[in-house]
Formats: C-alpha cells, sequence, structure tokens
C-alpha cells in the first residue's frame, strides 16, 4: 500500500476494500438501520461528541454547503486563510447568504484577536473556520476561535471543516463548542470518496428551526428525523457504509491517541527534511500534522519528479492553485507510516540531486 502522499484521496486499506464489495441491502431494511447504528457511537467518540453524527452521501463540500444552509439567518463571518476558507465563503455566496471574511495571510492561522475585533463590531450569528487549512498546510487554533467567538456572542454557531484533520488530529465538538463539524470519507479517515461526516448540536438543530430555505437534500432537520430511526432522507452509500463500519473497527484497534501521535510524527519527520532541504510555506508553530506545503526553493520540476515517483508507484501533490510549482504538498494522513515516508523521502532526495536547476 502506501503510494498516495497526497491530501486525498489516501490509501484504503485491503480489509476495507473488501468491506465494500458485500451484497447489497435495502437502505430501509433493518440491516442497513443496525448497520449505521452500530457506526453512530464510533463516529461520536471520533469526533468527541455525544450528540449526532450525520452520514451525508456526498463529498465534504456538500456539507460546507450544508452548514451554512441550515446555519445562518443573518450573517456568517467565514475565517479564511487559504483555498478552502476562500470556497466556503463562496460557498455561502452563491447561496445569497451574507457573509463576510476575516483573512490571514497564507501561510499563517487565523486567530481569536482577529475574529473578536471584527466580532465586536458587528453581529454574526454564525462562523465558519476551516480544522486544517490543505492548500498552505496551516492548523488553525480551532478551539481558541470557537472560545472567542462565543465570549462575544453566547448563540454563535461555530461550523468547522474539518475535512483534512478528523482522524488524525484531535477533534473535541462537544468540549470545544463546536454546533457542525465534518470531515470527508477520502482523507484522514482513509474510506473511498463519496461520502462525509458530520458531527452536529442541538444548538445547530435549534437553530435551522429558525432558517427559511434550507434546501431539501441537506435538511439538518429532515437528516435528525431520520437518524433517530438509524435511516438517511435518501439513498446513502451502503457500499461505504459496510466500509466505514469496518474503518472504524480498525481505527479504534490503532487507539485513537496512538493515530494522532502517528500522523504527528510523520509530519515533524516531514518537516524536519523539508527545512534542511527546501522550505516550508506554513509559519512555525502552526504547521499542520496532516500536510505538508513545501516551498520549491530549488525549482524542482513537480510534474517530472511525479512522473519518477510514478514507476515506484507513489504520488505527491503539486501546490494548491496558484501555488503551484512555487509549493508542492506532502500528504502524510491515513494510514501511511514513516517506513513509506522514508521511502518517499529517499526517492525525492535521489531525484533532487540528478535535477536541481542551476
Ligand atoms: C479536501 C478538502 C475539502 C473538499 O473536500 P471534498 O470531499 O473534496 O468536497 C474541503 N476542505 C478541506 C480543508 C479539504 O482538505
Amino acid at each position: 500500500m502506501a503510494n498516495l502522499f497526497i491530501p486525498g484521496p489516501t490509501d484504503v486499506h485491503p480489509e476495507v476494500l473488501q468491506a465494500q464489495s458485500r451484497p447489497m441491502i435495502g437502505h430501509r431494511s433493518q440491516a442497513c438501520a443496525d448497520l449505521i447504528a452500530r457506526t453512530q457511537p464510533k463516529l461520536r467518540t471520533l469526533f468527541g461528541t455525544e450528540q449526532r453524527v450525520f452520514l451525508s452521501t456526498s463529498s465534504g463540500t456538500g456539507l460546507q454547503e450544508a452548514s451554512v444552509r441550515n446555519c445562518v439567518s443573518e450573517r456568517l463571518l467565514v475565517c479564511v486563510c487559504g483555498a478552502f476558507g476562500e470556497r466556503w465563503f463562496e460557498v455561502a455566496q452563491q447561496n445569497g447568504i451574507p457573509a463576510e471574511k476575516v483573512t490571514a495571510t497564507w501561510g499563517q492561522a487565523n486567530t481569536p484577536e482577529q475574529v473578536e475585533t471584527i466580532m465586536k463590531k458587528k453581529v454574526f450569528d454564525s462562523i465558519a473556520i476551516v480544522h486544517n487549512e490543505t492548500s498552505t498546510g496551516v492548523e488553525n487554533p480551532i478551539r481558541a476561535i470557537a472560545s472567542a467567538a462565543r465570549a462575544i456572542n453566547p448563540d454563535v454557531i461555530v461550523l468547522v471543516d474539518s475535512v483534512s484533520a478528523a482522524g488524525g488530529v484531535e477533534i473535541r465538538a462537544d468540549d470545544w463548542g463546536l454546533d457542525v463539524a465534518f470531515t470527508s470519507s477520502q482523507k484522514c479517515l482513509a474510506l473511498p470518496p463519496g461520502m462525509a461526516f458530520a458531527a452536529v448540536s442541538d444548538r445547530a438543530l435549534h437553530k435551522a428551526e429558525s432558517v427559511h430555505h434550507r434546501g431539501w437534500y441537506f435538511d439538518f432537520l429532515l437528516y435528525e428525523q431520520f437518524l433517530k430511526r438509524n435511516l438517511t432522507p435518501t439513498t446513502p452509500a451502503i457500499s461505504l457504509l459496510f466500509a466505514l463500519d469496518a474503518q472504524l473497527d480498525r481505527i479504534f484497534n490503532e487507539g485513537l491517541e496512538n493515530r494522532f501521535m502517528r500522523h504527528k510524527d510523520l509530519a515533524a519527520r516531514t518537516q524536519a527534511w523539508a527545512k534542511e532541504k527546501f522550505d516550508l510555506y506554513a509559519d512555525d508553530g502552526v504547521r499542520s500534522k496532516t500536510v505538508t506545503a513545501v516551498k520549491n526553493t530549488t525549482g524542482l520540476r513537480i510534474a517530472e519528479l511525479n512522473q519518477y515517483l510514478a514507476t515506484h508507484n507513489m504520488v505527491i501533490a503539486n501546490g494548491y492553485g496558484s501555488m503551484k510549482d512555487i509549493t508542492f504538498r506532502i500528504g502524510h494522513m491515513g494510514e501511511l507510516d514513516l517506513h513509506s515516508l522514508e521511502t518517499l523521502i529517499d526517492l525525492i532526495d535521489t531525484f533532487s540531486s540528478q535535477n536541481t536547476q542551476g
């Protein structure tokens, strides 16, 4: 395994692929309700919530849209420090939801102080934060930001895109006061793409009751009605539910703490190497534990590097959008281990020694 050093999709364990190939069951059958019921306590532990975790047959962006459709009636504050924060702002705009941005320089994190300053001037009933900004390799202090926002507006709804974090780094939705925290199947959870999961608080559901035009497909209140009977409003990706059940067991067999430690170790090794051979894009102290953005200081041709890595069944990610070739990114999330990371590093070093420009 261990080929995909990109920030999703990640490699899926063969046992989990196997689970996906089970015979189909009806989505209104007892077997399906049992399957969903089995995954709930495991998902709740993963997100650190005693409330509920919705299962969405969509990618993570679907839940970015769901969160703004369900949880904003007045004005949304979007914390932006990279491309996924920008996307969230666009999602709000395209849904006709009043939104404002508070922006950090790329490579830096959003701060509680930034949020305090703007929330003191204007009323925001919801705030959106990206847990781990995959485009820049920055982890945001979501706990401190959530707490700063709530100190100013106790009723504020805190929305967290934890797509490239949950399952790889700690998240405690209840303790940290996060009202909607979601992730995609294909990142740190190491499942095939196609589903997304959201820990949703009672406070968020209460808020949704007062919001008009929540849409249908992503209506949280409809999700809640069905989840009470261990069902989803529409046909879920049943094969992925089989895979989810199996993968959550694997995750808890490893142990959440061990899994977080493994991600931390992978990040430390990647970043120590990148600092020595190149430079790091993200500031010290806010660097991601699941993806590293490397400044391409030696002018490596990333497409050619990937052609070389492909001969060893490996791949890394180029920089995001306009940062292409100026940076490249190494995803170290999911099931990867230090051994395969060392192999990747050796390969990049070999390629570098043969291809460094002037
Ligand atoms: C990958 C990613 C997304 C998009 O997720 P999809 O599942 O592709 O919709 C959103 N936010 C972050 C932080 C991501 O890393």
